[in-house]
């Protein structure tokens, strides 16, 4: 590529940061890093009513949560600012002149009503429903003394007489054509001075110089509109690439209907960013037809737009919680410490500030857990009784194991041979634990069991013999000890 790489996310803080959302965020910062190009954060804030600051703040929050670093935009300067729409009312007032200067805008005074009466009749005839050009016949001078007399008025395009279609390559679906006829000379500039959706993106995506426009295909039909102000700006050409909408299983664009549609909803649902960006560079693009685990850095070394499919991608959250699962999985004990010692200070269970201390026991723990769970969020009810002073045995377990016949002598062999160990690790507890079926002529099943609920309160639980061990002798055998007679009570 030529040029250096320019590319831009440009959200609209009128809601956090969606799935679909962080998917083009995702693309334009992976094309944007694979190229050594500038990836800018811009912030669509336009529409005065629905943009909030704590919306933009949420935003920024979620894109760095997954790792997306914008080297151009808010909190990084880069020379192209500012990077608030509503901050670049300057620059829009610039273009509208450069635009009058090149005879390529007129003011149209034509009211609410009226616009909506010459569109009415227009359908009712089934001729072309787009603005009628009116007032691009006024002369210029009437136009100027109207003007001046302070009378309402907006700012169109002129679109050039005898333009012909709008033709441009998409990168990613290829030729797309906007038949000429349908191009109407919209407004750029509203009665209230502010600048429409299609003028602003045009001259800040051009001020900011950006090369590639990466964004949602629900865009496209803007596409032609906007091509016709960079003409009238005189300014070149971006390259377009039209991302295809992400669907829900049912086969309709993915919204909250569908569930979860928020970055932070799957922050909160114990979701690693990791395999978020993962799993979302994988809707609509691909690095050949097998591989599913794509990391950062690979994702960056090989993407490229023409691998961007053309077809409507189906969100499976099923999959997605698996391949959060596989990342879990894949972790070293120590990255997966880091991970699950935040998640079990938010729980209460164990202080920030005595993470360090007990580093190497939570090691310990850590494969146990990494293996059995998908979400982070599974974490904290799955090792309560690690922490927990004591337990509470559920109903169920009770009445199927602490309450069936020989569970009393069980648990009072269990606490004796636990109590006599030395060395309590894993592989002696379950050396003991193993010698009382003979000692007692209990079954093992309910001699395990009975272990188990003892300690943990619950039939599922971690793997018997390595919990004992973390929860220490003292505490394993306390639990036991608690257990006996609950069936008398
Ligand atoms: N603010 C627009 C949006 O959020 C940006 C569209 C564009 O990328 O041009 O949809």
């Amino acid at each position: 590529m030529s040029d250096p790489v320019r590319v831009r996310f440009a959200p609209s803080p009128t809601g956090h940061l969606h799935i679909g959302g962080a998917r083009t965020a995702i693309y334009n910062w992976a094309f944007a890093r694979r190229h050594g190009g500038t990836f800018v954060l811009r912030i669509d804030d336009t529409d005065a009513e629905r943009s909030t600051p704590e919306n933009t703040a949420a935003i920024l929050s979620a894109l760095r949560w997954l790792g997306l670093d914008w080297d151009e935009g808010p909190e990084a300067d880069g020379g192209h600012g500012p990077y608030f729409q509503t901050q670049r009312a300057a620059s829009y007032a610039r273009a509208l002149e450069r635009l009058k200067t090149a005879d390529a805008v007129y003011p149209c005074f034509c009211s609410a009503e009226e616009l909506t009466a010459s569109r009415e009749a227009a359908r009712a005839t089934g001729t072309f429903a787009g603005y009628p050009r009116s007032c691009r016949a006024i002369d210029a001078d009437a136009a100027t003394t109207r003007i001046a007399s302070g009378e309402p008025h907006t700012w169109r395009l002129k679109v050039p007489e005898g333009r012909g279609d709008v033709v441009f390559e998409d990168a990613v679906r290829g030729t797309s054509t906007f038949a000429a006829d349908v191009l109407d000379d919209y407004i750029v500039i509203r009665s209230d001075g502010t600048p429409t959706y299609n003028f602003a993106t045009v001259v800040d995506d051009a001020e900011m110089e950006i090369t590639h426009i990466i964004r949602g295909d629900d865009h496209l039909s803007n596409t032609p509109r906007q091509i016709l102000a960079y003409e009238a700006l005189g300014a070149p050409l971006p390259t377009f690439a039209h991302l295809s909408m992400i669907w829900g299983p049912d086969g309709k664009r993915l919204s909250k209907r569908h569930g979860a549609a928020n970055v932070e909803d799957y922050r909160d649902a114990g979701y690693l960013p990791e395999a978020l960006v993962n799993y979302l560079a994988l809707l609509g693009w691909s690095l050949d037809d097998k591989t599913t685990i794509i990391d950062a850095p690979t994702l960056v070394a090989n993407f490229s737009l023409d691998r961007v499919s053309k077809n409507p991608a189906v969100f499976d959250a099923e999959k997605l919680e698996w391949m959060n699962g596989v990342y879990l999985r894949d972790m070293t004990a120590e990255e997966f410490v880091d991970r699950m010692a935040p998640v079990l200070s938010d729980a209460g269970l164990l202080a920030e500030e005595d993470a360090p201390e007990r580093r190497e026991w939570l090691c310990e723990l850590a494969p146990l857990v990494s293996e059995r769970v998908k979400r982070l969020d599974e974490i904290a009810p799955m090792v309560t009784f690690l922490f927990a002073d004591t337990v509470t045995i559920d109903e169920a377990a009770r009445a199927k194991v602490i309450e069936k016949e020989g569970a009393d002598v069980a648990l009072e062999a269990i606490a004796n041979v636990l109590e006599a160990l030395d060395d309590f690790t894993p592989e002696a507890v379950e050396t003991a634990l193993r010698s009382v079926p003979e000692a007692t002529g209990v079954k093992p099943k309910l001699v395990f069991q009975a272990a188990r609920v003892a300690v943990s309160g619950s039939t599922v639980s971690l793997p018997l013999f390595e919990s004992l061990a973390l929860l220490g002798k003292e505490r394993s055998v306390a639990r036991v000890r608690d257990a006996i007679g609950e069936n008398h009570t």
